[in-house]
């Protein structure tokens, strides 16, 4: 019945119960995964539902998860399944198991990365008086920046006492996020987008998102738009999150706070979230492969379902999307539950009779809480078209930030090591700092420091430096035996100077 791998290989092979929906309308190729844990278990339930209601999809089968990194494939995913990715471009996804230690990669960042899906979009939405929550109103869509930021996993050891992560965030990476937020928000009948930034501190990568969100805005005059600072934000979601609407934001804020929002919506098992590129689109729960809940019958497979459903929206099955979220929601409102989201010492059901209340329910609406509509056949949401990029700027060098490893020297030393070792440099010594903050001229004797220096060398006037003068000094340092472990370029663009002031603002 599953499908079938053999070592090293993964086999392809369509189940008899999933053979293409008869129809007028020809059934679109997915490819699913069936996971590890409770994967399979929720994955048939749903398939189940979806054949019931009529879903137009022809579904293979690749392997993922557990089994394929325990064959060596270090990213848990083997080669013959990305053909089927990049053919069918959809992708319906259970949960896997990430085997514990080091040389593993996360299969969903490998798969968000290679393929592009920049929108990791999350709806949570409470279902009270249904499932408990203490925020009966809550409708959020967390849409999450997907490929930058942290996330790119570009860290480095640069001394015995620091190690550093880098955080990258792109203009069109930020702009065809932000575009397809405001897009879907439109699309969506949804009212307001909400963007969340800590750029009081990190003011040029977090400025940089705010900056796009406010030019992005101004194309959609119909959506009301507004910033948060991220700490504040989070605290008011938490606190009263019907009065957020769409929310976007960076990686990381949105790892964090997209699981926040779906736990105090009710339960992460009934979230399900979509990852959105140009070409190819995930679709999952968001939960994990539950491995104690595994092989019992009685694990939640809503979150997997209204993945789904996202799923059946986007290639373009409105239609089956609402009557499948239809009788889902019905479902919850006749009290059907599985264990976790059950009322206490209520009776529950296992996946199977859930999936089964579900099915008896196609073609009803729920009465209490709202049914849901989806247009009949839109097409995917395209991605949106970024502005055309401005011309390059005028970039000019100001100077450089050359950061050392020294041991046990003061700052008020190490700059008369440095000033002595580029005595007839043309960059001079301007400033010292140790984790930002500013420790020579002038620095304070409290200030903790570590073996992790950085010096910022300046020309005499702005744009005044170039590669030959960096080249110059670093050999100055090296023949004075300091250990210069990275350089920084300080440049500006059109005039403006594009590095922070560096202490510790
Ligand atoms: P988890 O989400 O799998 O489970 C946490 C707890 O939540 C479970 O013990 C269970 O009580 C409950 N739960 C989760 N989903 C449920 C459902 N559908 N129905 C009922 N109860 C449910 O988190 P975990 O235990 O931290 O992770 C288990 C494994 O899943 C790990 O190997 C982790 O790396 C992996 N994981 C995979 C994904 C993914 O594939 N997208 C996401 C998160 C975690």
């Amino acid at each position: 019945m599953t499908d079938t791998s053999t070592a090293g290989r993964t086999v392809l092979q369509r189940r008899q119960d999933d053979a293409p929906t008869s129809g007028a309308e020809q059934a679109v190729p997915i490819t699913v995964a069936r996971g590890d844990g409770i994967g399979p278990e929720i994955m048939d339930a749903t398939l189940r539902v979806l054949r019931a209601a009529g879903a137009r999809i022809d579904p293979e089968f690749i392997d993922i998860g557990e089994a394929v990194y325990q064959r060596g494939h270090s990213a848990g995913i083997e080669p013959s399944a990305w053909e089927s990715l990049r053919r069918t471009k959809v992708f319906l996804k259970a949960p896997i198991t990430t085997p514990q230690g080091g040389g593993f990669k996360s299969l969903n960042v490998t798969v968000r990365k290679t393929l592009g899906l920049y929108a990791n979009v999350r709806p949570c939405v409470a279902y009270a008086p249904f499932v408990p929550t203490r925020h009966p109103g809550m409708d959020v869509v967390i849409i999450r920046e997907n490929e930058e930021d942290l996330y790119g996993g570009i860290e480095h050891r640069q001394t015995d006492d620091v190690v550093q992560c880098l955080k990258l965030i792109s203009r069109p990476g930020c702009e065809r996020l932000i575009r397809y937020a405001f897009e879907y928000a439109r699309r969506n009948g949804r009212r307001k987008v909400t963007c969340f930034t800590k750029d009081n501190i990190m003011k040029l990568t977090d400025g940089l998102f705010h900056q796009v969100f406010d030019e992005v805005a101004a194309d959609y005059p119909d959506l009301t738009a507004e910033h948060w600072i991220v700490d504040i934000g989070a605290a008011k979601l938490a606190d009263t999150p019907e009065t957020f609407d769409v929310i976007v934001t960076l990686n990381l804020y949105g790892d964090i706070l997209s699981d926040v929002a779906a736990q105090i919506a009710g339960s992460v098992g009934l979230a399900g979230s979509a990852n959105i590129g140009d070409e190819v689109a995930m679709f999952e729960a968001i939960h994990g492969s539950a491995p104690r809940r595994a092989g019992q019958d009685l694990a939640n497979p809503s979150g997997l379902l209204l993945a789904a459903v996202m799923m059946l929206a986007h290639i373009g099955q409105g239609d089956i999307a609402a009557r499948v979220h239809n009788a889902w929601l019905a479902a919850i409102e006749s009290g059907a539950a599985t264990y976790d989201i059950a009322a206490e010492g209520g009776p529950s059901l296992g996946t199977t009779a859930f999936a089964d209340a579900v099915i008896q329910r196609l073609g009803q609406e729920p009465t209490t809480l709202t049914p849901v509509s989806y247009q009949r056949s839109s097409a995917p949401q395209a991605a949106p078209a970024a502005r055309p990029v401005a011309a390059a700027a005028t970039k000019a060098m100001d100077g450089v930030d050359v950061f050392l490893h020294h041991r046990d020297v003061t700052a008020d030393d190490l700059a008369e090591l440095l000033q002595r070792a580029t005595d007839a440099t043309w960059l001079k010594l301007q400033m010292i700092t140790n984790r930002g903050v500013k420790v020579w001229p002038a620095g304070l004797p409290e200030t903790f420091c570590t073996d992790h220096w950085r010096a910022r060398f300046t020309a005499a006037w702005p744009g005044g430096a170039s590669r030959s003068h960096v080249i110059d000094l670093l050999h100055r340092l090296d023949r004075a035996g300091l250990d210069f472990v990275k350089t920084e370029g300080l440049y500006s663009f059109d005039g403006r100077p594009g590095y922070s002031l560096g202490q510790g603002q």
